[in-house]
């Protein structure tokens, strides 16, 4: 079983779906990671920043998952990180009404000395400036080092971005960001662009079409459950990011079949996180539950073709 690192912006949310509408709720990339990590009772810690306006409650949440918080700087007159966003009717698309970076504006992260030699490091969303940070305080070479952003980074921090995207193993990002990133429609070119600028893998995720994990020159295409109800998709991205690399910290095997499987374990995740509002439905997720959707998947996928 190896460690597990995670760096993200730790968040209030304020979200709008054709369902309903939520005041400030927990949110963050580093929650849904951890939240979804904690699924295969990994060693993790989250190193992140938040103001004194976060909830006790919250940082209890993860310390009940063994969630390492020592890394979570809490700044007494600070504000939390904020992010407001609004889903069209379709659900694949959102706008984002609001980013307050308070807090996160000036944060030098500090990783904490027992998960300096951490296995595996999963740098999820927030500034390439900080991300960087983690990577150079590394006192061990991980074993694997994955990276999730967004386009918010690509469009004010390009060049921060493209130095952590030489540094790591794993990109996981969507469709529409491939495609910035790369300036490449097709994604199979995009993402043999994307390998040039440094990821021996890259993960590209299209919503509810499912993910694409590439690996020189070989694709695998893990599909995304149909869902009879998608109510909230915030945060799947980050699930995917946390479910993979819990699934590869757990098993401590850092092959393409095992990355299969791990993108397999993402989606699986990513599948009840866009139940319920925000990160609720992973605070409640069973380890039963995970199991049972994951025949589902095996059936949903499996067929045996006689090629004569
Ligand atoms: P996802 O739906 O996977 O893209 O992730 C949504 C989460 O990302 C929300 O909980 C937000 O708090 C967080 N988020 C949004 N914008 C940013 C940003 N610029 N940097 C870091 N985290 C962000």
């Amino acid at each position: 079983m190896g460690k597990l690192l995670i760096v993200g912006s730790v968040a209030f949310d304020a979200i709008e779906t054709p369902f309903g509408k939520t005041d400030k709720i927990l949110g963050g990339a580093a929650p849904f990671i951890g939240l979804a990590a904690s699924q295969f009772n990994v060693e993790s810690a989250i190193v992140s920043i938040v103001g004194n306006d976060f909830p006790q409650e919250y940082l209890d949440l993860f310390t009940d998952r063994n969630i390492d918080i020592s890394g979570i700087e809490v700044v007494k007159d600070g504000k939390t990180f904020f992010w407001k966003g609004k889903y069209h009717n379709d659900l694949n698309s959102r706008d984002t009404l609001e980013t307050q970076l308070n807090v996160l504006a000036d944060f030098n992260p500090i990783v904490p000395k027992s998960f300096k030699d951490a296995d595996v490091l999963m740098l999820g969303n927030l500034n390439p400036s900080v991300q960087l940070s983690v990577i150079d305080q590394m006192e061990v070479k991980p074993k694997l080092i994955v990276l999730d952003t967004m386009n918010f980074w690509m469009d004010i921090a390009l060049e921060e971005l493209m130095e952590v995207i030489a540094k790591v193993d794993v990109i996981t990002i969507n469709d529409e960001e491939a495609r910035q990133l790369s300036g490449e429609y097709s994604l199979v070119k995009a993402a043999k662009k994307i390998h040039t600028m440094g990821p021996k893998y890259v993960v590209i995720k299209k919503g509810e079409h499912g993910a694409l994990l590439f690996h020189k020159g070989s694709i695998f295409f893990a599909p995304a459950l149909p869902l009879e109800e998608v109510f909230d998709p915030t945060g799947a991205g980050d699930t995917f990011a946390g479910g993979f690399s819990g699934y590869i910290a757990k098993t401590d095997d850092y092959s393409f079949d095992n990355m299969k499987n791990a993108v397999i374990h993402g989606s699986n995740l990513a599948s009840f996180n866009v139940e319920k509002f925000g990160s609720e439905r992973l605070q409640e997720l069973t380890k039963e539950e995970v199991y049972k959707r994951l025949t589902q998947f095996k059936s949903l996928t499996q067929f045996d073709i006689k090629l004569t």
